[in-house]
């Protein structure tokens, strides 16, 4: 799968149509990969969000990127790990899917990237959440020729490879 690719990085400054932020409820910022994606914007980011209403974990919403290289950013909120049995895996599974068909929805959107939802302050295992972001993103691109490319942006070493590997068992012939 030539359209997929896990790469190392900062999610704001790759040069993509849409980058994805994990988000919390209220879309208002937070720690992390959002209060990076915060940082890079600028407070018109903010001024859209607060708009917005919050947004429920597992369901993505859409702003303008502002003076990040992306035009857009989607905004998903991961589901914090409980233990495993507060479908946990259904709601990171919907967090993929839902973004991806919001790009596909709004139109234009042919790239998009990333970043490795719920496993930061949320706690969900980075081995299983890759599984599952890997078999999202892959199922969704074979079903929708429209999005050209997506990437995985990892951001440490450890996350980069746990990703990896999970690429490779997914997109492996069978
Ligand atoms: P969550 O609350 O969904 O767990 P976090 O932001 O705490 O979200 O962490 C999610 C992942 O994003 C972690 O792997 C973290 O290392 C990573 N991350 C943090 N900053 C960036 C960034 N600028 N670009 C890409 N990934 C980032």
């Amino acid at each position: 799968m030539d359209r997929f690719e896990v790469i190392k990085g900062d999610i704001t400054k790759q040069n993509v149509d849409a980058i994805v932020n994990a988000a919390n409820h209220s879309l208002l910022g937070g720690g992390g990969v959002d209060g990076a994606i915060h940082r890079a914007a600028g407070p018109q980011l903010l001024g859209e969000c607060k708009k917005l209403n919050g947004c429920r974990t597992g369901e993505a919403k859409i702003t303008k990127g502002y003076k990040l290289p992306a035009k857009w950013v989607i905004h998903t909120v991961g589901p914090v790990w409980r233990g495993g049995n507060r479908e946990e895996d259904t709601l990171l599974g919907a967090c993929y899917r839902n973004s991806l068909e919001l790009a596909v929805r709004n139109g234009g959107i042919k790239t998009v990237a990333f970043p490795s939802i719920s496993t930061g302050a949320y706690l969900f295992p980075v081995d299983r959440a890759a599984g599952i972001a890997v078999q999202e993103i892959i199922r969704f691109l074979e079903i929708n020729a429209s999005i050209e490319k997506v990437l995985m942006v990892c951001f440490d070493d450890q996350t980069y490879r746990v990703y990896q590997e999970a690429a490779i068992n997914l997109t492996r012939p069978q």
